[in-house]
């Protein structure tokens, strides 16, 4: 007996076992950790330059199902058989961030995925990319796999100049820093709200803080009007919660973004 996709049960996304094989620090607050190894045998890649992957981390209470937190792979390279994750370090609170910012070479990290969301899509007339350093990975990857020619404006949030990284990007689209000590999440909306706006079909992807993303959806619907089919907009993360408590709150009308 076969069953219908809608009864057949939820296969387990296979976990892939990786190790580190370089670190880098990208900045005061990014690090880079490369991972491989045999594992990356059962890595399947995506074309999204959003891909993402969750990353399994064990709690003290060895009988806990582990807990994930949710991170872009920034580059792939199938010659090595490697790939790239940038981790925002932020201090000494939580999982992911303290690990990567600690991570040698031959520690190990299980992950599911990769999953994925966006693609610049060639036929927009221009690109408007915003977030913060968590977005930032997702954000140079697509400025990498944009067209020579695509034209467009890019704003990343960063604390302070101490952040800013060289990008790769089309001589079309416009790199702007939005330096923010104060973590005002209006920031990011107010410089994206007085850009010089183009003409013709824009596609949006604007990811990061989750306040940072309402203030956004603002100018982008509210006040832009711009149809949604051609907006990626969400929360990666939220001031004062854990990535177990934001994922929580989506189902709470403060997690709501779209
Ligand atoms: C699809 C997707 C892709 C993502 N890609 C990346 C990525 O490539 N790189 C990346 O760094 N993050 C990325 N994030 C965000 C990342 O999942 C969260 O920042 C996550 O909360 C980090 O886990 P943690 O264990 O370090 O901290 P948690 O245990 O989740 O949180 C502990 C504390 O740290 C705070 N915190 C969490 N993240 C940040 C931050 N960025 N800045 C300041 N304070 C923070 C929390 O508010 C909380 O108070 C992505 C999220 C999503 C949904």
């Amino acid at each position: 007996m076969t069953l219908s996709s809608r009864t057949a049960p939820r296969v387990p996304r296979p976990s892939i076992d990786l190790e580190v094989v370089a670190t880098e620090r990208l900045s005061a607050d990014l690090v880079r950790v490369t991972l491989g190894g045999p594992g990356m045998a059962a890595f399947e890649n995506r074309p999204e330059t959003d891909k993402y992957v969750k990353l399994k981390f064990t709690t003290p209470a060895p009988e806990s199902a582990p807990v994930t937190r949710t991170y872009t792979v920034r580059r792939v390279d199938p010659v090595a058989g490697t790939l790239d994750i940038d981790f925002v370090v932020h201090g000494d609170e939580g999982l992911a961030g303290p690990w990567a910012a600690r991570a040698q070479v031959g520690d190990t990290i299980a992950l599911l995925g990769p999953g994925g969301g966006y693609t610049p899509d060639a036929a927009a007339d221009w690109h408007l990319l915003a977030g913060d350093l968590s977005a930032l990975p997702a954000i140079a990857a697509t400025l990498e796999a944009l067209p020579a020619d695509a034209v467009g404006r890019a704003f990343i949030e960063v604390d302070s100049d101490d952040a800013i990284l060289p990008l790769t990007a089309p001589a079309g689209v416009e790199v702007e820093w939005v330096v923010d000590a104060t973590h005002d999440p209006e920031a990011l909306a107010a410089v994206v709200r007085q850009c010089d706006w183009r003409t013709g079909d824009v596609q949006v992807f604007a990811h990061g803080e989750r306040e940072s993303m309402k203030a956004l959806r603002r100018v982008l619907f509210d006040e832009r009007g711009l149809d949604r089919a051609g907006v990626s907009l969400s929360g990666y993360w939220a001031r004062g919660r854990t990535e177990d408590r934001f994922q929580a709150e989506k189902r709470e009308p403060i997690g709501q973004i779209i």
